[in-house]
């Protein structure tokens, strides 16, 4: 059975047994920092589990990609030596909430297994908690398996927990019983559980039956739910009689397509197998995440990707080969996967051209590595050491992006030893600022705001920018308070509803004034420290506000209808990049302020000026249609396939909000809009840029912004009419006008300079000092350019006929000679060693040809006294 079938007949299974069948999510976790990458299927469903959200299913299928990327239990050194290790995969899941347990969960399973699949019953194995008798129970009188194909494993196996407090339970897992040639042990006869290889776990069944507080006390759920998971590669190995995933349809076509272009045969030697299969796993996962969104970059997401294609590359080199390959198998995997994930053709050459580029960087990166590598180890042998020390090995592996094992073999090849618990100490430390980076807001959050969490607080702000309220909570230091009062107070606060916009979407939090019978307030940012409260930053301008207070809460109107245009600016802006530049383009970033909108999408190149000009034209054009902007609450599902954009890393609650306007935009947007597009007014871009590897930058202006900008280039304008003295459709011309004549007044002064220069060379040969029978001359010159110099002295040098010239000219600060011997005296006199003596002494260096030498120095007031030597020096040469 290919995997495509046991994919599409697991969710199709389910389908049939009333699930909902859900597509998989983004690689990219929505809003939860405690992940890096989605890494299980349940992770989309979290806040069902937790009870936060509500969805119009109870019961729900998937098939989920996944990342796992470092973490204990799939180090990424495994991969490619182990049959199971990947750092992508396919979880493929049934889950109820609060619906079904136990008894249908392991129903549905035996089902599945052993009649849609026809796995032969005396191949499989199941496990238990060890105190879970309930689910013992069922397997015997549901399925009917025996009793003594049941085991017993204990927490660290079959009881699982979402997190230190929260729901958990217990867990029953099917294993399936690859047969004794599986055992990598070489077992004959060794029943289950044995670690040796021939016993594969294909499905996990996670009973969440309890939560747990933070006393570590469980008590039951009310609704006790349903998560389980099943490997689709190891299913895949199953069902198709493997051994290795890596076997399987899903990876080893992969190798297949590497070993063509490598030229080398998998299966002829271990080493090579191992690189063929870190290829194939990497491969595949800098794809999906790539089409993600997720870009190679330092630190976060990107630093585990830039590291997973850095491993992958550096497999090709060690098979020998050269060039950039993966980009290649990228685009592969896309059209081997893209019946499942349809996705994956829109962005495939957007994936290429991002790993194509890594792949060039990277072989520049070694190249540069190797160098500085050389120079580090010449230092270190100098100085007599043989240890190359940690940092410095970091310094090769993390800047220069050199991989570890080169630096082994060539500190081998040089005996010098690594300090490698110092580079681990480095690497440590980068992991942690790593961890640190994807770390969002909420790891800092105080817990006070959480205890408002359940409630949240209703947002009145798209109907409204004025409404009353009343004062719940005052925060000030993380404690909760009473009352504030005085000029210039600050404290948090939250209202029971309100009209103020918490940042969130890159719209920025409104401003505004509060009043009540006690008093004043400014509003001066608002925020949402946990999702669905809103926290007011504020400042007493006088009296008082406490808890209870009734306020009068009125949002800065003109500041928010310049957001709103920003921000409808930034939709329209969206639909006309991807309409202009390809359906790749994603959001990457945004920031709508009242003053200026920026906007991150993923694109390759910079735009050309026509291209800037053609898209500010189309925006303008839809603002000045004037299209009615519409908001409208509808379901995820049907937003989406309706065709909404949604941006990637947001986390969604089944009832969206969507943002349109027709026949241009669709957004799942949360943010204030204007009611027209014509509301907007002239959008003008101000800038284009490149922000990191495949990802750009847009800032714009809008309506009041726009005509700031206009005023301003207004008065530029103005004032050059005025300094130039000339209108300003006369502008250009004047200025090509004034430059014409700078270059030719530039011309009249050169020949100047060359003139008095030539007129000087009179002067200078008038009277040379006669040093034991040689005429010398050493003289300092004014007026001419460095760049003369050599031609005075050269007309000086052959006025003279025999002899020495030394000229030396002041500018700026430093010190330029120049040092002509004629031919009869090249026997005995050195042009070069004459200039090298004059110039140490007006701090400089230099040296030549025995016939002319020039050199600088930085001390031109040294310059006379070093002319003056010039005759000594002559003298103590031919002596
Ligand atoms: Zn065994
Ligand atoms: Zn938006």
């Amino acid at each position: 059975m290919n995997s495509n079938e046991i994919r599409s007949r697991f969710l199709k299974f389910f389908e049939d047994r009333g699930h909902t069948v859900i597509k998989s999510s983004s690689l990219i976790p929505a809003q939860d920092p405690t992940l890096l990458f989605v890494n299980a299927g349940m992770v989309q469903f979290k806040d069902i589990f937790l009870g936060r959200e509500q969805r119009s299913y109870t019961k729900a299928a998937s098939s989920q990609k996944c990342v796992r990327a470092g973490g204990k239990h799939n180090d990424l050194d495994n991969v490619g030596h182990t049959r199971r290790h990947q750092t992508f995969f396919e979880m493929l899941g049934n889950f109820s909430f609060g619906d079904y347990f136990k008894k249908d969960a392991i129903d549905y399973a035996w089902i599945l297994l052993t009649k849609e699949f026809k796995l032969p019953i005396d191949k499989l194995w199941v496990t238990v908690f060890r105190e879970d008798d309930e689910a013992a129970q069922i397997w015997v009188t549901g399925p009917g398996v025996s009793r003594d194909r049941i085991v017993r494993l204990d927490e660290k196996d079959n009881f699982w927990q979402m997190g230190e407090t929260g729901p958990c339970g217990p867990c029953s897992e099917i294993h399936y019983d690859l047969g004794a040639e599986a055992s990598e042990l070489g077992h004959p006869t060794c029943t289950f559980p044995c670690e040796c290889g021939r016993y594969v776990e294909i499905w996990n069944l996670v009973f969440m039956q309890f939560n747990r507080d933070d006393k570590g006390h469980l008590s039951p759920l009310p609704k006790p739910s349903i998560d389980t998971g099943m490997g689709l590669e190891r299913m895949s190995s199953v069902l198709q009689g493997k051994i290795s995933n890596y076997e399987t349809d899903l990876l080893r076509p992969i190798i297949d397509r590497a070993c063509e272009i490598f030229g080398v045969e998998y299966g002829a030697a271990g080493a090579s197998d191992v690189s063929l299969r870190i290829i194939a796993d990497h491969v595949r996962a800098a794809t999906f995440l790539i089409s993600d969104g997720v870009i190679p970059s330092n630190e976060g997401r990107g630093y585990v990707l830039r590291k997973i294609m850095r491993r992958g590359i550096r497999q090709g080199t060690l098979l020998g080969y050269k060039n950039p390959f993966m980009y290649q198998l990228s685009g592969y995997v896309a059209e081997m996967m893209k019946s499942a994930y349809p996705e994956l053709i829109n962005t495939r050459e957007y994936v290429a051209r991002v790993i194509k580029t890594e792949e060039d960087r990277f072989a520049a990166m070694v190249a540069v590595g190797l160098q500085k590598l050389e120079d580090v180890i010449a230092h270190l042998t100098k100085e007599g050491k043989d240890t190359i020390p940690g940092p410095e090995i970091f310094k090769l592996y993390d800047t220069y992006g050199f991989p570890i094992d080169f630096t082994t073999e060539i500190a081998d090849e040089k005996a010098m030893k690594l300090d490698m618990p110092g580079f681990n100490a480095e690497l440590e430390k980068q992991r942690e600022r790593a961890r640190q980076s994807w770390k969002g807001d909420e790891g800092g959050t105080s817990p006070v705001y959480q205890k408002f969490a359940d409630k949240g607080t209703p947002f009145l702000g798209y109907q409204a920018v004025r409404s009353t309220g009343r004062v719940i909570a005052i925060i000030k230091d993380d404690q909760l308070i009473n009352s504030i009062e005085g000029l210039g107070q600050t404290a948090e606060v939250l209202l029971n509803e309100t009209p103020f916009y918490a940042a969130s979407g890159g719209q920025i939090g409104d401003t505004g004034t509060w009043t009540s019978s006690n008093g004043v307030t400014k509003v001066v940012d608002t925020y949402s420290p946990v999702r669905g409260v809103v926290v007011h930053k504020v400042q007493v301008e006088f009296g008082k506000l406490s808890v209870d207070d009734e306020v009068t809460a009125q949002v800065d109107e003109e500041r928010r209808r310049r957001i709103a245009a920003n921000h409808t600016g930034t939709h329209i802006l969206h639909a006309v990049l991807r309409e202009a530049l390809g359906p790749h383009v994603k959001q990457a970033g945004s920031l709508v302020a009242p003053d200026r909108l920026r906007f991150d999408y993923t694109h390759f190149a910079p735009l050309s000026e026509r291209e800037i000009q053609e898209i500010e034209e189309q925006i303008n054009n839809i603002v000045f249609k004037n299209i009615p902007v519409q908001t409208q609450v509808m379901e995820l599902n049907q937003a989406v396939s309706a065709g909404a954009l949604a941006f990637f890393g947001e986390k969604y609650q089944q009832q969206v909000r969507v943002v349109s306007i027709p026949e241009i935009s669709m957004e799942l947007c949360g943010g204030t809009h204007t009611k027209m597009t014509g509301d907007v007014g002239l959008f003008k871009i101000v800038s284009e840029s490149s922000i990191a590897s495949g990802v750009r930058r847009i800032e714009a202006l809008t309506g009041f912004g726009t005509y700031q900008r206009l005023e301003e280039d207004e008065d530029l304008l103005r004032e050059l009419s005025h300094s130039l003295r000339a209108p300003r459709n006369e502008l250009v011309r004047a200025i090509a006008r004034m430059m014409d004549q700078q270059r030719q007044l530039e011309n009249e002064l050169e020949a100047l300079k060359r003139k008095s220069a030539k007129s000087q060379v009179g002067n200078l040969v008038e009277s040379p000092e006669v040093v034991k029978g040689i005429a010398v001359i050493a003289r300092k010159v004014e007026g001419v350019d460095p760049s003369m110099l050599r031609e005075l002295a050269e007309n000086a040098a052959s006025k003279i006929g025999s002899g020495v010239v030394v000229l030396g000219l002041a500018s700026d600060g430093k010190a330029s000679l120049v040092a002509f011997v004629s031919q009869d005296l090249q026997k005995r006199l050195h042009a070069g060693k004459i200039v090298k003596k004059v110039s140490e002494m007006v701090g400089g260096s230099g040296g030549g040809r025995p016939d002319f030498a020039q050199a600088g120095g930085k001390d031109a007031e040294k310059l006379e006294d070093a002319l003056k030597a010039v005759y000594n020096i002559v003298a103590d040469f031919i002596s």
